[in-house]
C-alpha cells in the first residue's frame, strides 16, 4: 500500500511512500495511514516508509492464528519440519544482500555490517536445520526393575519474540528459527525504528513453506508489548532490548506463569596488559567502540589499559580516529554510518556533556560533526574520553554510542575488580600474550561471553549466547541446546510393561527403584 505525501517544498514532487503491514496468519494486514508511524532513513533525516502501531487486537488475531496452526506444526514429521529450515536458508542467503540494504536503510550502519549481521544470523537457521538431531530426547533403561524412563521434549505451544533496533534480522534469526524447530507458534515484536527487514523475513519464511499462523508480526511499541506480556495463550517470551524494558517484559511474564528470556543492556570492558601486540589492540578498540557507531550490545566502550599502556595506546587510538570515514552507510568505503534516530543523537550528545562535566578528558569530540552534504541526517563524529573513573556516570551507564572512554589502572587485580564490580555484564575482552594471564582471566572474571585478543566475542550463532546481573533476567542462554530447553517442555515418562503372571503386588509403600 502506499500514499501521497504532502510535498515538502515547493520544487519537491510528491512521492509514494510504502506502508508496511502487520504479518499476521501468513499475510499482510493493511492499516489506515492514521494508524502509523514514521521510519527515517538516518543518513537524510527523511521519511521513507511508515510503520503500524499494533496493539492488543492484533496480537489477539496473531495468537489466534498461531493457536489454529500450532498442533499440526507440532505433529509435523521432524524431516519434513527440517526442509522449510533447509528452504527458507537458502532464500535468506539469495536474499542476504536485499535485507542488508533494509537495515542499512532503516538503521544508519554500513552495508558491510549489514551484511554481516545477515549472515551471522543465518548461522543459527544452519543449526536448526539439524533439528531432528537437536530434539531428540533420552532413554534411560532399567530406573527399576522392569522399569524404563524416556524424556521427552515438547514445544511450549504460542511464544513471542520481542526484539530491539539494531539487529533487525540477526536477532529474530537468533530466536525464531529456534522457537519454531522446536515446534512452537511465534509472534514477532520487532523494533518500530527499523521494522523494513522485517516485512521480507516473514514473506521468505511463507516462501520457504512455514504454514500460516505459525509466524506473525505484529509491530508497535509498549501497547503490543503489554499485549503479549499479558496474553494467557503466549506461553514464553525471549526479549531482547534495554534493561528497564527487559525489566518490565520479565517481571510481568513471570508473574503470569510465562517462561521469560531478557537479553540487555550493557557496559563492556576491553582490558589491555602491557605485553599485548598494541597494533592489535588499538584496532580493536576502535572497531570495537566505533563499528555501528556503537550501538552494539558487545561493542567494548571501556577500554581498561593496564600499567601505562594507556600512554602508548592514546596516540595510536588518535591516528585511526582521524583516518575513519563517517558517511551514508550505503557508500562504499563509510566506516560509520550516523545514528539511528535524532533523539538517540541527542541523548548521545547529553552523555558527552556529562563526561566533560563530570571530569572526563575529551579527547576527541564527536558532537561538531555535521554532514557536508546530508545536514539534516542524523550524524555524530566519534568521541574518545580519557581518564575515565568508576563513579562516573559515563563509566557506569550504557551510552550507545560512538563514545569509547579510556580507564587507567595499574594492574592486572585492578582491572578484573573493575570488569567483575560493573552492574552489567554481557561480554568482555582480554588482549595479552600471555596464556597464563588470558586462562586466569577467562576463569576469574564474571562476564559471560569472553574475548582473548577477539574483541566482539558474539559466539557462532550454533552455540549459546547470554548475559548476567544486569544484562540478563531469566536462567537460560538464547540459540543452541539452551534456547531449545528455553522453547520446549521436558516430560519424564515411567514406563512398565509387566511381564504376564508377574504383576507386582498391591503396595501402598512410596515406589522403591528396586
Ligand atoms: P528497547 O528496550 O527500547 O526496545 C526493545 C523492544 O522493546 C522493541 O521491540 C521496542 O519496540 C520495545 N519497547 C521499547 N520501549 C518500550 C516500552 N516502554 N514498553 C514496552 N516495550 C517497549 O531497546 P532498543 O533501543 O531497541 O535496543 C537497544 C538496547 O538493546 C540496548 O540497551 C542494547 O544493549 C540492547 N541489546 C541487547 C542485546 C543483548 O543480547 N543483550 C542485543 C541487542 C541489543
Amino acid at each position: 500500500m502506499t500514499i501521497e505525501l504532502e510535498p515538502r517544498g515547493t520544487e519537491t514532487p510528491p512521492t509514494p511512500l510504502p506502508i508496511l503491514s502487520h504479518w499476521i496468519d501468513g499475510r499482510p494486514v493493511e492499516v489506515l495511514p492514521e494508524q502509523t508511524g514514521p521510519v527515517y532513513n538516518p543518513a537524510t533525516g527523511q521519511v521513507i516508509a511508515r510503520v503500524p502501531r499494533g496493539g492488543k487486537p492484533e496480537v489477539d488475531a496473531a495468537v489466534a492464528a498461531a493457536m489454529k496452526a500450532f498442533p499440526a506444526w507440532r505433529d509435523t514429521p521432524l524431516i519434513a519440519r527440517s526442509q522449510i529450515f533447509f528452504a527458507f536458508r537458502e532464500l535468506a542467503w539469495k536474499h542476504r544482500e536485499e535485507l542488508a540494504a533494509l537495515i542499512t536503510k532503516d538503521h544508519g550502519k554500513t552495508f558491510a555490517d549489514a551484511l554481516v549481521g545477515v549472515t551471522r544470523g543465518i548461522e543459527t537457521v544452519e543449526y536448526a536445520c539439524g533439528l531432528p538431531v537437536h530434539l531428540s530426547g533420552m532413554n534411560t533403561p532399567n530406573v527399576a526393575t522392569g522399569v524404563d524412563t524416556v524424556t521427552l521434549r515438547q514445544p511450549l505451544g504460542v511464544v513471542a519474540a520481542i526484539t530491539p533496533f539494531n539487529f533487525p534480522v540477526m536477532v529474530p534469526m537468533w530466536i525464531l528459527p529456534i522457537a519454531l524447530a522446536a515446534g512452537n507458534a511465534v509472534i514477532l515484536k520487532p523494533s518500530s525504528h527499523t521494522p523494513s527487514a522485517t516485512q521480507l523475513q516473514a514473506e521468505l519464511w511463507k516462501e520457504a513453506g512455514l504454514p500460516d499462523g505459525i509466524l506473525s508480526v505484529v509491530y508497535g511499541g509498549r501497547e503490543a508489548v503489554t499485549a503479549i506480556v499479558e496474553h494467557p495463550d503466549i506461553k514464553a517470551i525471549q526479549f531482547v532490548g534495554s534493561t528497564p524494558v527487559g525489566r518490565y517484559v520479565y517481571e510481568e511474564g513471570t508473574k503470569r506463569g510465562k517462561r521469560v528470556g531478557a537479553f540487555t543492556s550493557a557496559k563492556n570492558m576491553m582490558v589491555v596488559l602491557p605485553d599485548t601486540d598494541l597494533e592489535l589492540a588499538a584496532d580493536a578498540a576502535v572497531a570495537s567502540g566505533f563499528g555501528s557507531a556503537g550501538e552494539r550490545c558487545m561493542a567494548q566502550t571501556l577500554l581498561v589499559a593496564v600499567g601505562g599502556v594507556a600512554d602508548q595506546l592514546r596516540p595510536m587510538i588518535l591516528d585511526r580516529i582521524s583516518r575513519l570515514k563517517v558517511d551514508d552507510g550505503m557508500k562504499p568505503g563509510t566506516d560509520m554510518g550516523p545514528i539511528y534516530t535524532r533523539e538517540h543523537r541527542a541523548s548521545i550528545i547529553k552523555w558527552i556533556d556529562r563526561g566533560v562535566e563530570e571530569g572526563a578528558e575529551l579527547v576527541v569530540d564527536g558532537r561538531p560533526f555535521v554532514h557536508p552534504t546530508n545536514p539534516e541526517g542524523f550524524f555524530l563524529g566519534v568521541s574518545l574520553f580519557d581518564h575515565v573513573v568508576p563513579g562516573m556516570d559515563i563509566y557506569n551507564e550504557e551510552i550507545f554510542g560512538p563514545v569509547l572512554g579510556i580507564v587507567r589502572v595499574d594492574t592486572y587485580d585492578e582491572a578484573i575488580k573493575l570488569v567483575n564490580g560493573h552492574k552489567y555484564a554481557n561480554g568482555t575482552a582480554i588482549f595479552t600474550a600471555d596464556g597464563g594471564a588470558a586462562r586466569r582471566y577467562q576463569l576469574e572474571c564474571e562476564v559471560p561471553m569472553i574475548g582473548v585478543n577477539v574483541p566482539i566475542p558474539v559466539p557462532a550463532g550454533f552455540l549459546s549466547f547470554s548475559g548476567a546481573k544486569e544484562s540478563a533476567l531469566g536462567d537460560l542462554p538464547m540459540r543452541g541446546l539452551d534456547g531449545l530447553k528455553f522453547f520446549t517442555r521436558q516430560k519424564e515418562v515411567t514406563i512398565r510393561w509387566p511381564e504376564p503372571g508377574k504383576r507386582p503386588a498391591l503396595s501402598l509403600v512410596f515406589p522403591a527403584n528396586s
